[in-house]
């Protein structure tokens, strides 16, 4: 018979009283279909994180642990440490305990019928199933634009990311493993998912309106999450900074040039040389010494991310006698 996959769901919930009700039962219909058609274990399990609401989502959740014993867990940050590290919490709770998990957002805008074919995908091979939305009719259209804006910029940074994928995905034992290993503070999940290694695949599926209650992503913290991205994934800025002053500095010093000849050759006004020289001269170095300055900077940022310089996908070898001989 084959081996039963323990799946978990996590979902970070922020003022979510609203839609819990209809989340809560909508999770557990699904862990049952996971283990009645999709040969799940029936140990199979929900992770709720109230990510410090301040509304009854903890209430909620702590009456959805008695009800549904052992099908839903709950887990509760001590104020509002946001979606990301909401997120994070749930997946470090369940590494080292499923065989696979996948991240959803608890107003299950979602498509539910999409996680199958993510689990389909996981046991084809994938380590990490990325779900990307198709149409985005259900945002609104400022969001539709914005985020269409932030894909192309990212990618003119030069960062590897999956347009219309957020934070609905499928990750495999091994992936969460491998995402313990990154010690980055500053969090934006789906820029680490390339990073990860293992294949990954996508999936398709269209969202629908939000359940019930308010988005709990106002401009703000779009804003603050889109900067993470660029900051937490690419140099790009930091090295047009360089550039820039490189190029400065070299047009000043021809500017410079040309008002030493000047002065050599009589043609200038008094005084005109003196101040203009250092003047270009000055903004060119200060440019440039900027850049060189940002360059480091760029190197520590690196260093402090203390991210692994490598990740094992496996390691093959025969003992032989004492001896290991690898293949
Ligand atoms: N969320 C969270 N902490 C926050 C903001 C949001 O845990 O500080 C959760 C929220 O409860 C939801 C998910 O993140 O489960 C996505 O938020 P939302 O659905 O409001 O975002 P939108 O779909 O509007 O982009
Ligand atoms: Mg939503």
């Amino acid at each position: 018979m084959p081996e039963l996959t323990r799946i978990s769901i996590v979902a970070p919930c922020y003022n979510e009283e609203a839609v819990l009700g209809t989340s809560i039962p909508k999770l557990i219909q699904l862990l049952d279909d996971f283990v009645v058609h999709h040969g799940c274990a029936p140990s199979s399990f929900a992770v709720l994180v109230d990510d410090g609401s301040r509304d009854s989502t903890w209430a909620i959740i702590s009456d959805a642990v008695e009800r549904y014993p052992g099908r839903i867990h709950g887990i509760k940050l001590s104020c509002n440490a946001g979606h990301q590290s909401a997120l994070l919490a749930g997946l470090t709770y369940v590494t080292g305990c499923c065989d696979a998990v996948i991240s959803i957002d608890a107003d299950l805008q979602d498509d539910l019928n999409a996680l199958p074919l993510m689990l389909e995908e996981f046991r084809a091979g994938a380590e990490i199933v990325l779900g990307v939305k198709t149409a985005r009719d259900a945002d609104p259209l400022f969001k539709k634009m914005t985020a269409a804006l932030f894909y192309k910029g990212m990618r003119w940074l030069g960062v590897d990311l999956v347009e219309n994928h957020a934070d609905c995905r499928l990750m495999s034992s091994k992936a969460l493993e491998n995402l313990a290993k990154f010690g980055e503070r500053v969090l934006f999940l789906r820029g680490l998912q390339p990073l990860l290694h293992g294949k990954i695949k996508t999936v398709s599926y269209g969202i629908s309106p939000r359940l019930a209650g308010e988005s709990k992503y106002p401009l703000k913290k779009m804003l603050a999450l889109a900067w993470n991205g660029v900051t937490s994934f690419s140099v790009t800025p930091l090295r047009v900074i360089s550039w820039l002053g490189g190029g400065v500095f070299f047009v000043s010093f021809l500017f410079s040039l040309h008002a030493f000849f000047s002065v050599v050759q009589g043609e200038a006004l008094p005084g005109w040389a003196s101040v203009t020289i250092p003047l270009y001269l000055l903004g060119g170095a200060i440019m440039l010494a900027v850049g060189i300055v940002g360059e480091y900077v760029g190197k520590i940022y690196v260093e402090v991310k203390g991210r692994p310089r490598y990740l094992i996908d496996a390691v093959v070898a025969r003992d032989v006698g004492g001896v290991t001989e690898n293949d």
